[in-house]
């Protein structure tokens, strides 16, 4: 089994360090500064990057790590530009991080971006801007059937999967599942427990698949209230895409 390590970066962007002995990867390195940092720090070898999609606060870092470690990998989504990118990928292939001894699943998980990619093994996901705790990135370059379709397929994946999204987003997350499911319990208490964390500056990444399927709005458009909450925000009846696009539109300007 790796290990992870969080490295913050920006205002509240997370990029996660994966490492076996000496020999470590990155997920979205926004940032070259605190990746080199923790490496030296840690005296690791960095050999693979593996980046979610093509915003820059999740591949700005790619130059900077390369020009220290030329020979790097760089996974990545194919449709989209991906500086230094080695390794283009679609979805549905599974890459081996040798030095590691790690396998990871590639999953296209389109919506927030047209390519965005998720990685998943050893029952850890990291979804970059697709799921988040407590919500779903916006949609900038998708549908939304495409990004239902892709939460969905996320949600497959076992209930311990631990969930490492790409931004500390969660509190504010919750303030709007709460509007939209004000009779959920287990998302009240996840909510006070988020508020605790925050205030103290803890993180609330990783959650589990199991934690965001109780509480987060986006994986539960079946359900009664949710279902109605959107209904009441004009969707349709039984039409759970109909119910995502309208939490999501809701979303936006919450
Ligand atoms: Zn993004
Ligand atoms: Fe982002």
């Amino acid at each position: 089994m790796f290990d992870i390590a969080r490295i913050p970066a920006f205002k509240d962007n997370y990029i996660w360090l994966l490492r076996k002995d000496t020999a470590a990867a990155v997920v979205d390195p926004g940032d070259a500064a605190p990746v080199l940092e923790a490496l030296r720090r840690e005296g690791l070898a960095l050999v693979s990057i593996l980046i979610t999609h093509h915003h820059q606060d999740h591949q700005g870092g790619i130059d900077g790590l390369l020009a220290h470690s030329p020979s790097v990998k760089v996974f990545g989504p194919a449709e989209e530009s991906i500086t230094g990118m080695s390794n283009p990928l679609r979805g549905g292939e599974r890459i081996r991080l040798a030095p590691l001894d790690l396998e990871l699943q590639v999953m296209a998980v389109p919506g927030h971006t047209r390519g965005h990619l998720a990685y998943y093994g050893e029952g850890r996901l990291f979804c970059g801007d697709a799921l988040f705790g407590g919500g779903c990135g916006r949609l900038f370059e998708g549908t939304p059937r495409a990004m239902h379709e892709s939460l969905a397929r996320l949600a497959a994946l076992p209930d311990d999967t631990e969930v490492y999204c790409a931004h500390e987003y969660t509190e504010a997350n919750l303030r709007f599942a709460l509007a939209v499911e004000p009779g959920n319990r287990a998302l009240r208490r996840r909510a006070d427990e988020v508020a605790v964390l925050r205030a103290k500056g803890m993180a609330t990444v990783p959650s589990t698949l199991a934690v965001e399927k109780a509480t987060n709005p986006f994986l539960r458009c079946k359900e009664a209230e949710v279902a109605a909450a959107a209904r009441a925000r004009g969707a349709a009846e039984n039409d759970p895409v109909a119910a995502f696009a309208a939490l999501r539109e809701w979303k936006d300007s919450f």
